[in-house]
């Protein structure tokens, strides 16, 4: 059992669905005060009234230094103060490199990457006055670990987070707060069913545990770093995978 969260403000960046919501969910029945964060109103609105708790809703685009501003320093004064922030929200458009125009690049580089780094620097000044804080980015087994064609800006932007993490725990301890990541391997949400039937099943197939994961799975993994447990880890990365990236080959599946 990990020390209670009760009443503790987290922020959940991309909140709204997928495993944003998994993290929302799984920090409200906590007890916490959580906001979650996305660009369409509507469908925060639905989220935050379906999910059990204290949980409000914030408007923001993580790619823009103003918005994750304010949604910071208004969440703060809503919920007295900043504890925890899931730097969560994320994209992933299906473009190989021969194809992809360099605005969609960029624009996947801004809401992967960029955001982590605007959502550490805009909490920091809150962690500064509460002596204490944590930090959850959602990177991937995509980059840092696999490859798949069409993800090489978001297999980048994946990467790139980790390397990010690096030093953000350095600069980051001397407000004594940690940071670490989650790399989910495929986890069933809004975003992946868009990628369609057949690549759900391929890659059930080739998960060791025979399933996707579930949004929970990444929520409870993002629940451990933000535990009073986990206060002497930072700067790491746990995968939360089912397995996924253990097989050496087709055959070593079939052998289980
Ligand atoms: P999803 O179902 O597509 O949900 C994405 C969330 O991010 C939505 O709430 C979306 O809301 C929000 N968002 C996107 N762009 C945003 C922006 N510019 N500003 C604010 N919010 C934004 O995605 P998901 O599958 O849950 O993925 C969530 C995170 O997990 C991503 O970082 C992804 O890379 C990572 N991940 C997912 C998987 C997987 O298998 N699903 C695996 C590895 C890693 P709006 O569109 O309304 O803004």
């Amino acid at each position: 059992m990990l020390t209670s969260l009760k009443d503790k403000s987290v922020i959940v960046t991309g909140g709204s669905k997928g495993i944003g919501r998994g993290i929302a969910t799984i920090f409200a029945r906590q007890g916490a005060k959580v906001t979650i964060v996305a660009r369409n109103e509507a469908e925060l609105k639905a989220a935050a009234k379906e999910i059990e708790g204290n949980v409000r809703h914030a408007v923001c685009d993580v790619s823009d230094w103003d918005s994750v501003k304010t949604m910071v320093d208004d969440t703060a004064e809503a919920q007295g103060g900043v504890d925890v922030v899931c730097a969560n929200a994320g994209a992933f458009p299906q473009t190989k490199i021969v194809e992809m125009d360099p605005s969609e690049w960029d624009g996947v580089m801004a809401t992967n990457l960029k955001s982590s780094f605007l959502c550490v620097k805009a909490a920091i000044p809150h962690f500064e006055k509460a002596g204490k804080g944590r930090v959850v980015l959602t990177s991937s087994i995509t980059g840092p670990v696999t490859g798949f064609p069409g993800w090489s800006h978001y297999g980048a932007s994946k990467a790139g987070q980790l390397g990010f993490l690096k030093t953000a725990a350095m600069e980051l301890s001397r407000y004594n707060t940690t940071i670490n990541a989650v790399m989910p391997g495929n986890i069933y949400t809004e975003g992946l069913q868009g990628l369609g039937q057949e690549y759900l099943d391929t890659m059930a197939a080739s998960i060791p545990l025979k399933r996707l994961g579930d949004v929970e799975d990444i929520g409870n993994a993002a629940l451990f770093f933000a535990s009073d447990e986990a206060a002497y880890i930072t700067g790491q990365q746990i995968v939360v995978d089912g397995g996924q990236i253990i097989p050496e080959s087709l055959e070593a599946l079939e052998e289980i």
